[in-house]
């Protein structure tokens, strides 16, 4: 393992992911950091070239867990990546934070079927 930079999340295993992806193999780990500064909190990435798993380490232990848990739409460079946990004493990481909250995006309603919200948004001046 190469360490370009040493960090302090480097040994705190609750601060780091694997994140994995095909498109990672044959790439070096400062190409990916760069692609990675689009995440939240990423400080740097460690990984060999021929791997398709890159270790990502993140400032403190809740950015990483946020990441975490909204691994089923990571994707970097715009592509779809798999998050799993770092291994500590041969067990998977517990990510205890909750992912930060956001109200759940509604479906768009395709039918007039809420009379009384339309109603509400028209009232609204613009
Ligand atoms: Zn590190």
């Amino acid at each position: 393992m190469i360490y370009k930079s040493f960090c302090k999340s480097c040994r705190i295993p609750t601060r780091q992911l694997c994140v994995k992806s095909r498109s990672f193999q044959n790439v070096e780990a400062n190409v990916l950091q760069e692609q990675f500064q689009e995440w939240n909190g990423v400080l740097h990435v460690c990984k060999r070239k021929e791997h398709d798993c890159a270790f990502v380490h993140f400032a403190s232990d809740v950015l990483a867990s946020v990441c975490y848990h909204r691994r089923s739409n990571a994707t970097i460079n715009g592509k779809r990546v798999q998050i799993l946990p770092v291994y500590k004493d041969q067990r998977p990481v517990h990510y205890a934070q909750p992912p930060l909250s956001f109200p759940p995006i509604p479906p768009p309603s395709t039918s007039a079927s809420e009379p009384q919200q339309q109603q509400q948004q028209q009232q609204q001046p613009q």
